[in-house]
């Protein structure tokens, strides 16, 4: 089922290669179905906020009608952001599946765990290495690419 899941996230993350943005994907899941998919647009969009979970939660609220995603967990190719961490500690949002860490910028373990903060009103269950394989190689190409062009 995890992998269902993340194989979902990493289409979506295709969909952010495919434009030229880094591959990220990401979905949202409420009572064992997808209500919401989400990948990287910031170049695209020119717009910071543009992240593949912040995308998700935009559209999973919408659907729900609720800015609480109390029952939802995201699946999602590479471990969040700060910002995006944020987000979803902000969104209540239940249990983070995460494709493979970003030792560099991750806030869920890795330079921060801000899914887990004790003082916040609300803590995310977290579990890694969903199909870390493909979700980092996923990544590698995209930079090995990158440079090529350069
Ligand atoms: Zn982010």
């Amino acid at each position: 089922m995890q992998q269902k899941f993340m194989r979902e996230a990493i289409k979506q993350a295709k969909k952010a290669y495919a434009i030229d943005e880094v591959p990220i994907g990401c979905v949202i899941v409420y009572e064992g179905k997808i209500i919401a998919r989400g990948y990287n647009r910031r170049t695209t969009d020119k717009n910071t906020l543009s992240h593949a979970e912040l995308n998700a939660i935009r559209k999973a609220s919408k659907k729900l009608g609720d800015w609480r995603l109390d029952d939802c967990e995201m699946y999602v190719t590479l471990e969040p952001c700060q910002m995006c961490a944020g987000a979803i500690v902000q969104a209540r949002i239940k249990k983070v599946y995460i494709g493979c860490m970003n030792p560099k910028a991750g806030c869920a373990g890795s330079v921060l765990n801000l899914l887990q903060v004790e003082k916040f009103n609300h803590q995310v269950e977290i579990e890694t290495g969903i199909l870390e394989e493909e979700c980092s190689s996923m990544i590698k190409e995209f930079f090995r690419e990158l440079r090529k062009k350069q």
